[in-house]
């Protein structure tokens, strides 16, 4: 028997990022490449460059339900001199101050906080942490050039929590070593440690990085595209009725991805969470579909609107799907703007329904 999902923890946010571009980093992890993961953000943070970022977004988004964070992304935050960190975290502050915006997140590395840094990050707005943990596998992150081994991030986010803080993890999925039931171990130890949050990226090859040297001489190679949506999708089983939201799946795509030879290997795509996404709603429409036989004359799928493009699939490959196991049926398909999100509801022309519920949907 399905057990009922427990409830989600946290709303989302809108969040601004802040990219510090690797700065307080204490070596070199082998897969990342800021200036094309992040994007051509400045290495120079002044204050007209953090009010300019700030702007931008509150100018467009002045009544978020779920809140506004200013968040310092694409570093080791914790690893910056202490007086920078101050300097960015009271220009942030003046937000909050001015009631624009909520309170601040940051990512940063597991190894680097202690009860004193977090007293601090308290007392300058920080409610969010998120940990770069990336594998729960000690070999995994040896050949990662992590420079910390998975005992660290347990302490870590126990330290976050025993604090208040809100959590995230960052997970990477395929990485060297990486196997499918290494990954699902991963997966088990983040419903152990129960973090508000995850997202998971899996491996995309970038230029300058050790990893593209790996990847050049053969020694190692990235999952495809099917099978980096499968791993995301075993995510989305395994974390998401734990209570545990996962906030993206796979990197934003910034315009330096899409340049020629920056991304060397691995499963880009523009549309990454979409891929995923239509690959859950399909899982859930054939869960749907269980006791439906296949000479069925009408199926009348009924949708929120905002799920209707990842129901029908990318490239509408879901209702060809569909189509391919009911060849009789006429598919008909109604989205509805106010429909309840990752609600499905289905009627045959019996008149009988079904109705299924996808948690986590935000
Ligand atoms: S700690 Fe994060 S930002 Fe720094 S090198 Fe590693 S992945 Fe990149």
């Amino acid at each position: 028997m399905e057990t009922a999902p427990k409830p989600h923890k946290t709303e989302k946010p809108l969040i601004i990022p802040i990219f510090i571009m690797s700065s307080g980093c204490p070596q070199h992890c082998i897969f990342c490449n800021q200036k094309i993961a992040a994007g051509n953000f400045t290495h120079d943070i002044t204050k007209n460059v953090f009010d300019g970022e700030v702007a931008s977004y509150l100018r467009w988004n002045k009544d978020k339900l779920g809140g506004i964070e200013i968040a310092f992304y694409g570093g080791n935050f914790t690893g910056l001199p202490p007086d920078y960190q101050k300097r960015l975290l009271s220009w942030a502050d003046t937000y909050i101050q001015k009631g624009q915006v909520d309170s601040i997140r940051i990512s940063t590395r597991p190894d680097y906080l202690d009860d004193n840094q977090l007293i601090f990050l308290h007392r300058h707005g920080v409610r969010t942490i998120e940990l770069g943990a990336q594998s729960f596998n000690d070999e995994v992150l040896h050949f990662a050039g992590r420079g910390h081994n998975a005992q660290v991030t347990v302490k870590a986010i126990t330290l976050l929590k025993s604090h208040g803080f809100k959590t995230g993890l960052h997970l990477m999925a395929g990485l060297p070593r990486d196997t499918r039931e290494i990954f699902m171990e991963t997966l088990a130890r983040t419903v152990e440690l129960q973090p508000d949050t995850a997202r998971i990226h899996p491996v995309l090859v970038f230029q300058d990085t050790p990893l593209a040297d790996e990847f050049r001489e053969g020694r190692y190679q990235p999952l495809s595209l099917d099978e980096s949506v499968e791993w995301c999708c075993l995510a989305w089983e395994k974390l998401v009725p734990e209570g545990i939201r996962i906030i993206r799946f796979g990197l934003q795509t910034t315009p330096e991805m899409k340049q020629e030879g920056a991304v060397l290997a691995g499963p880009f795509h523009p549309s990454f969470g979409s891929l995923v996404y239509s690959a859950i709603f399909y899982s859930a429409t054939l869960k749907l579909l269980r006791d439906i036989p296949n000479h069925v004359r009408k199926l009348h799928f009924q949708i929120a609107e905002r799920d209707l493009s990842n129901f029908r699939g990318f490239n509408n490959r879901n209702i060809e799907a569909i189509k391919k196991l009911y060849p009789d049926a006429q598919i008909v398909i109604d989205s509805h703007g106010n429909g309840l999100n990752g609600h499905l509801l289905m009627t045959t022309e019996s008149g009988k329904s079904f109705s299924l519920d996808i948690p986590g949907l935000m």
